[in-house]
């Protein structure tokens, strides 16, 4: 039977103390115990559902992580202060001095920063590769070697890992394979196709409203227990802990994930096929023409769509930025970097969120200046979306004029 990770959401219950309908809020950052024995027992990890302190753990966090768990079908989950506090404690807590990672080369641009410039303080290396060419991944793993990185739809050229392939290499070598699936949440399960951490900031899509930042790290009960260890646990001592009225926000947001990814992708497939037929360069996993079309397709959880993010190239950075604020000012969406809103945001990768990258290794990888990168909203009406739009190109010059189409008679 197929997979169906929104009902796994949609069954889990948990009441409020007084029999609401949404589970209690825990206001509280430490716990009171009746003996000192059951303290000592919780602080040693052997006191099951006794809580300790809130950077350890609290209900509103347990319940949050509980339901991306079961979304992700892993043993359990623990939820971050942010999508960066979760994929640093989880390299930190699986590498030390003298390991070594293998990392797509088109990943988000914090992740990027972090392999770059401050893991290898900790005599951390990483070699970034072309994650589409398992040849080369499998090449690239040397002796030590502890953890194959990659984003399942990639930060900001949408190139989709082919997880089951890459979780063949890391059984092979004995190493764990870490997926971010930040862009595809439902749409893609990764630990399905066989990933052993998979990863959320849950800023995008999953909570959807722009009004917080979080994370998660889901995963087997003991890595997640490692990570909380009180004594050596990354998440516990780095200490990027979720707050519990944060937690318990961002459940409630949760709860219609299903219906957000199937209208952001309904309306990015609409906006990328008419972009291409108007001649664009339009990069969309839901498209032929991407190269990955049919490996999304065999991974994809069918009923979500293939997510929504696409990117177009404009030419050049002059005409991205004149198109960006000219679709501002015609209330399109808003220029501003993050995803997963219900209006539309864009931005231009080069000069923000992979400004990380230097440009030479931009333009290795496909990065060019003319690239706007669209988290497509939850428009009501995609076609005047559409029209509005195709209005701004032709008026810029980007797209010439089509006198016959008009809106409403297509
Ligand atoms: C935004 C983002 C992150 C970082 O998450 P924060 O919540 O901003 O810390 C990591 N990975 C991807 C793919 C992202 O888009």
């Amino acid at each position: 039977m197929a997979f169906k990770p929104a009902n796994n959401i949609q069954d889990l219950q948990y009441f409020g103390e007084f029999g609401g309908v949404n589970p209690s809020i825990s206001d509280s950052s430490t716990y009171t115990f009746l003996s000192a024995k059951t303290m000592f027992d919780t602080f040693e990890g052997n006191a099951d559902g006794c809580y300790l302190y809130s950077r350890h753990s609290s209900p509103s966090n347990l319940y949050l992580g509980e339901a991306l768990a079961a979304m992700e079908d892993t043993e359990t989950a623990n939820v971050t202060a942010s999508g960066m506090g979760a994929i640093t404690p989880v390299l930190l807590q699986l590498c030390g001095a003298g390991d070594h990672i293998v990392s797509s080369r088109t990943i988000y641009g914090g992740t990027y920063a972090f392999l770059k410039n401050f893991t290898p303080r900790l005599n951390i290396e990483t070699t970034f590769v072309d994650i589409t060419n398992l040849e080369k991944v499998e090449a690239s793993i040397t002796k030590s070697t502890k953890v194959l990185y990659c984003e399942s739809v990639s930060n900001p050229l949408l190139e989709v890992a082919d997880i089951k392939g890459l979780a063949k290499i890391a059984n092979k070598y004995n190493i764990k394979l870490v997926v971010d699936n930040t862009f595809s949440p439902l749409s893609i399960s990764p630990a399905k196709l066989g990933a052993d951490i998979v990863l959320h900031s849950l800023t995008k899509f999953i909570n959807g409203s722009s009004d917080t930042v979080g994370g998660v790290v889901c995963g087997t009960q003991k890595f997640i227990n490692q990570l909380r260890n009180v004594n050596d646990g990354a998440s516990m001592l780095l200490g990027s802990t979720m707050d519990s009225l944060r937690a318990a926000s961002i459940l409630k947001n949760l709860r219609t994930l299903h219906i957000r990814m199937q209208q952001h992708s309904r309306n990015a497939l609409f906006l990328a096929k008419k972009f291409e037929s108007d001649g664009l360069k339009t990069v969309y996993p839901g498209l032929p023409s991407h190269p990955s079309h049919n490996l999304f397709k065999s991974m994809m959880n069918e009923q979500y769509g293939f997510g929504g993010m696409l990117t177009i190239d404009v030419g050049s950075l002059e005409k991205a930025n004149e198109l960006m604020e000219l679709m501002q000012d015609r209330n399109l969406g808003y220029l501003a970097v993050s995803l997963g809103f219900y209006k539309t945001l864009f931005s231009a990768p080069g000069t923000s969120t992979s400004s990380e990258i230097p440009e030479e290794e931009q333009k290795e990888m496909g990065l060019s200046d003319g690239l706007i990168r669209f988290s497509i909203g939850l428009d009501a009406d995609i076609e005047r979306t559409y029209y509005m739009m195709r209005t701004c190109m032709e008026e810029l010059y980007i797209l010439k004029p089509k006198l016959q189409y008009s809106y409403g008679k297509v």
